[in-house]
């Protein structure tokens, strides 16, 4: 007989989808705060306000569990969608060898440490698109589509193989290689809320077991202790006897935290006056030049007409064209970009207009748009050939616009 959907499941899958369309990069903006408080801390960068972004998902992970992992993650929720169209295909599901499956799961780890030690600490210059998360989110709305050029990257083979990973394995890339997720599994290992599953009623059925996403032994424990559990509740509506429950309704609070996170995540990233809400660090730094742009477009030998230049947005490259006229910039036109239009448009008008008024790079990112502001930046930057270090790549990107490429347009 089939078995119908709880309504558990039915409000998560309805968090997931909300969550997926309003705030596809909420697990990279998390990621980055983490990475900028780090960097902070050992004096790599300057310290960034990002309490909001942590205050979002960390206390309640420490105290309740991973619902940010159940619940709100748009990488996670793919990884759901691409189980749940390989169950309809593949009838019998691999089932992956419980020894096995627990190594693998420390790889996460073994990830996160690479990541800590070469691009945070070391500092590292890594392009944007050797990320897989980065190629995810350039293509989880629609306008990231109109280049397909992030597909053909490092990020975009990762992504590929991350992909037939989770259509074959549920959760793949959860279990095995999340660096966020061997986050969350630290900080949610003493958490209060636990799933409670008392072995002397059960019987040998091991249907929680074999319905948990994560693949946790539960047959094993009168508990859920392990730090691998997102609070899915898969397990307590898949027991024929009722014997897997939580404290408190899993439709009540499962809503609620995630609910409670997204707005939290919603204030820190859209609505407070703060710098860097969209979980990037803070303006970037003109390394060599610092006279005005009208002083390096006649020292350069700018001649009028328009210059092209590139910047890493929050999903890829901004280009620009920047026309000089009498050694002025008089006007910077957004050629492309898959940035969000949300984020976009704020920064957009404010940055360029800044730009050309100041007749300067160094103007102040738009607080809740930083990604795409110190992308404008750097892409007016590179069109004019000046050395700029934008947080949002940390490598400097020189100049080579379309004054390197032969002349103007
Ligand atoms: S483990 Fe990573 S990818 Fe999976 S849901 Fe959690 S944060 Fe997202
Ligand atoms: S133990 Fe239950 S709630 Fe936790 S991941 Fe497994 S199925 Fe989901
Ligand atoms: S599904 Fe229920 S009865 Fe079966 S092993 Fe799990 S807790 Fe026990």
């Amino acid at each position: 007989m089939k078995k119908k959907i709880s309504i558990t499941q039915i409000i998560r899958h309805i968090i997931q989808l909300g969550a997926f369309l309003l705030f596809p990069g909420m697990f990279i903006s998390i990621f980055m705060a983490i990475r900028n408080l780090y960097t902070a801390a050992i004096g790599v960068s300057t310290y960034q306000n990002q309490w909001l972004l942590i205050l979002a998902v960390f206390p309640i992970t420490i105290l309740l569990g991973r619902f940010f992992c159940g619940y709100l993650c748009a990488f996670g929720a793919m990884g759901d969608l691409l189980w749940w169209i390989s169950s309809k295909i593949i009838k019998k599901p691999i089932r992956v060898n419980e020894k096995v499956d627990c190594i693998l799961k420390y790889l996460k780890y073994v990830v996160l440490a690479l990541i800590v030690i070469f691009a945070w600490t070391l500092a590292i210059p890594m392009d944007s698109t050797y990320s897989p998360w980065n190629v995810f989110g350039m293509y989880s709305t629609l306008s990231g589509w109109s280049s397909l050029k992030a597909l053909f990257s490092v990020g975009g083979l990762l992504l590929l193989l991350i992909i037939i990973g989770c259509f074959l394995i549920e959760r793949f890339f959860c279990r095995y290689l999340c660096p966020l997720g061997a986050i969350f599994a630290m900080v949610s290992r003493f958490r209060l809320h636990r799933i409670k599953k008392p072995g002397d009623e059960c019987g040998a059925c091991r249907m929680c077991t074999g319905k948990c996403s994560m693949g946790i032994p539960l047959y094993k424990e009168d508990r859920v202790n392990s730090s691998e559990c997102i609070n899915c509740y898969r397990c307590v509506d898949a027991c024929p006897r009722k014997n897997v429950t939580s404290a408190l309704p899993p439709v009540v609070l499962g809503t609620a935290v995630a609910l409670g996170m997204a707005g939290i995540y919603y204030v820190s990233t859209l609505s407070l006056p703060t710098e860097n809400k969209d979980g990037v660090s803070g303006p970037g730094t003109i390394t060599e030049n610092t006279d005005s742009l009208s002083d390096i477009i006649n020292s350069n030998n700018y001649q009028d007409g328009v210059y092209t230049g590139t910047g890493s947005g929050f999903r890829g490259d901004i280009a620009v064209e920047v026309t000089v006229e009498g050694g002025q910039i008089t006007a910077i036109t957004v050629v492309s970009s898959n940035d969000d239009k949300q984020f976009f448009d704020r920064a957009k008008s404010s940055i360029i207009s800044d730009i050309i008024s100041n007749q300067s790079v160094e103007v102040d990112a738009v607080s809740g748009a930083t990604f795409s502001s110190n992308g404008i930046i750097e892409a007016v930057a590179n069109a004019l050939d000046i050395s700029y270090t934008n947080p949002n790549s940390e490598s400097p990107k020189r100049g080579h616009g379309n004054k390197g490429k032969g002349g103007q347009k």
